[in-house]
């Protein structure tokens, strides 16, 4: 069963002004796109076809094509960002996950701009992450398609750093890209994956 691009559950522009209607639709379709068209290439007649992309990109065997680490990751975190982002969101996560991010990070505000520091560290294109690591919750970054599973961390949250995410609208201003993208985090599904 081939790989597809997920429908998003919201418009193009529904994020705006966060992130604008053009990067999204050229984000979604074409982006994804090409993660999904080149990675269902990667793994027809392997002994991957039919497996989950959170197998695929779980495994070390997997990990070791190119063609399927890049694409069929682009394919997993493209897919988790787009769940995480909503129109109307943002604000501050509540019940155990907001206690879990303050007791790690010491407060809300604290957190974001670990984050953000994160994400402005990460040179090139890569992601910044809030995982589930073991008991307790870290910041990660990494780079081009990877995600945390690769070290045995479970995502809530990740954000897509490379130019494509933000560059129409932020140009070379990625810390600006990362302040504003809180407006749209839907905390609820973040809460959902912690909860799981
Ligand atoms: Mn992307």
């Amino acid at each position: 069963m081939a790989f597809t691009v997920p429908a998003l559950n919201y418009d193009f522009a529904a994020l705006e002004p966060h992130i604008d209607a053009l990067t999204m639709e050229i984000h979604h379709d074409k982006h994804h796109g090409a993660y999904v068209t080149n990675g269902n290439k990667a793994i027809e007649g392997t002994e991957w076809d039919g497996k989950s992309a959170e197998e695929i990109v779980s495994s070390a065997a997997a990990l070791e094509v190119p063609a399927i680490r890049n694409n069929i990751g682009g394919h997993y975190n493209h897919t988790l960002f787009w769940e995480s982002l909503a129109p109307g969101k943002g604000g501050e996560p509540s019940g155990a996950l907001g206690d879990a991010i303050a007791s790690t990070f010491e407060s809300f505000s604290e957190f974001q701009a670990k984050v953000k520091a994160g994400g402005i560290g990460r040179f090139g294109s890569g992601w910044v992450w809030l995982v589930k690591a073991g008991a307790g919750l870290e910041i990660v970054s990494t780079p081009n398609q990877d995600t945390p599973l690769i070290d045995g961390k479970t995502p809530l949250l990740g954000i897509d750093v490379w130019e494509h995410a933000y560059y129409l609208k932020y140009q070379n201003r990625r810390p600006d890209y990362l302040d504003a993208i809180w407006n749209v985090i839907d905390w609820d599904k973040v809460a959902e994956r912690f909860a799981a």
